[in-house]
Order: C-alpha cells, then structure tokens, then sequence
C-alpha cells in the first residue's frame, strides 16, 4: 500500500518535472522560449545588480527569411531555424541561456561575462551563422544574420535594456545586415 502511494507520488513529481520543462522549452528548436527567457533575465538582473558582474544581452534575427521561406518553403526555413539554434546552443558557456523569442529572432543571455567576451562571441555567431552550407546544397539564398549586443548599466531597468539591444540589432540591419553592433560599434 505505502509502496504504491510511493510509487505515485515519484510519477506525479516525474509528470510535473517534465511539463515544468515543456512549458519553458521552444519545442521546434529545443531553446528556451519566451516565457523563460522573461523569467530568467529578472533573476540574471538582480543577479547582476547585487554582485556587480555585469550582464550581457545579445539579440539576432536572421536577413531576408522570408525570402528564404518563400523561394524553398516553411520546412527548409524551419530547418534553417533548427541550426541557428544548434550554433547558439554550443557558442555558449554553462551559465549562458540561448532563446527563441519568437519568428526568426533568438536572445542570448550572458551573465559574469565582460564586454571584450561578449563581444567576441557575438561575433564568432555570426560567422557560424554566415557559414552555414546552403539548404537545399544549390540555394541561392544563404542565411545571414543580424546582431545587436549590449551590457546591463548600473542600477538600470530591464526595458532600457532590452530597447538598447534592440536598437543595435536594427542599426545592424540598416548598416546592411550580416553585421554585429555592439554598444553602437559596428563590429
Ligand atoms: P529582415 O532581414 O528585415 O529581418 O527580413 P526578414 O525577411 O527576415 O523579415 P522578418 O524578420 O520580419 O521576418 C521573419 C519571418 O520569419 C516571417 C515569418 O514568415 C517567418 N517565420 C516565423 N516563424 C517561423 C517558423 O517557425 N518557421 C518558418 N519557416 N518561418 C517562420
Ligand atoms: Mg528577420
């Protein structure tokens, strides 16, 4: 009788687990998905805030997805989107957190990182994204991406923030794409 109360009590913990993990999970790419990204950038702030150690954010959307949507079809732009997501997932450190926004746009979160690291690494995405092979193998359209990155100030709001990374990633976009901006830097 405990042994059966016992053993339902680990498959409603196991349940539970696993719908916790679903509910944070973009499930086409396997990133994290909006929800959690709101949730873990207020713990990274506060973080941020008490320690000192800053903060970075890096935005990407991909150039001109649509066209590659509307030339090869929703499935190779989905496959594209897949690969995006495998090079954010291993540019990353431990404590980084990789997310799908939303569309072709993914947010990644830096925490103890310093400008120079940041940077660094927005720029080696980029080059990963840009080296992508072609899909199909004859596409004539490439993925490229744009990229705006920033570090949290001193006792600042998470919307500043968010819109200062925002506005990099559209200076990057208006520069010509293919382009990291960093802090108003075009890298
Ligand atoms: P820009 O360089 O200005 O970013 O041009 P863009 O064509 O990439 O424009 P935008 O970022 O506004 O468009 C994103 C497109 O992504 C629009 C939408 O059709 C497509 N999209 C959104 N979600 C998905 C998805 O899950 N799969 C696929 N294949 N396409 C998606
Ligand atoms: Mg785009």
């Amino acid at each position: 009788q405990l042994q059966d109360t016992l053993n339902n009590l680990r498959h409603t913990k196991a349940e539970l687990d696993f719908q916790e993990i679903q509910a944070q999970t973009d499930e086409m790419t396997g990133l994290y998905n909006r929800r959690a990204l709101n949730t873990q950038l207020e713990k990274f702030m506060t973080r941020s805030h008490v320690s000192g150690k800053s903060l970075g954010v890096l935005m990407v959307d991909l150039d001109g997805f649509k066209l590659i949507n509307d030339t090869y079809g929703h499935h190779i732009g989905d496959e594209v989107l897949i690969l995006v997501a495998d090079i954010l997932k291993t540019s990353v450190r431990e404590d980084d957190f990789p997310c799908r926004q939303g569309g072709d746009e993914f947010v990644l979160l830096l925490p103890d990182t310093t400008a120079r690291n940041a940077r660094n690494i927005t720029e080696r995405i980029r080059k990963a994204i840009e080296a992508l092979p072609p899909i199909p193998s004859d596409a004539e359209h490439k993925a490229s991406g744009s990229l705006g990155g920033t570090l949290l100030l001193e006792g600042e709001e998470r919307a500043t923030f968010m819109e200062r990374a925002d506005r990099y990633l559209y200076q990057a976009k208006e520069s010509g794409r293919n382009l990291v901006v960093w802090e108003g830097d075009v890298l």
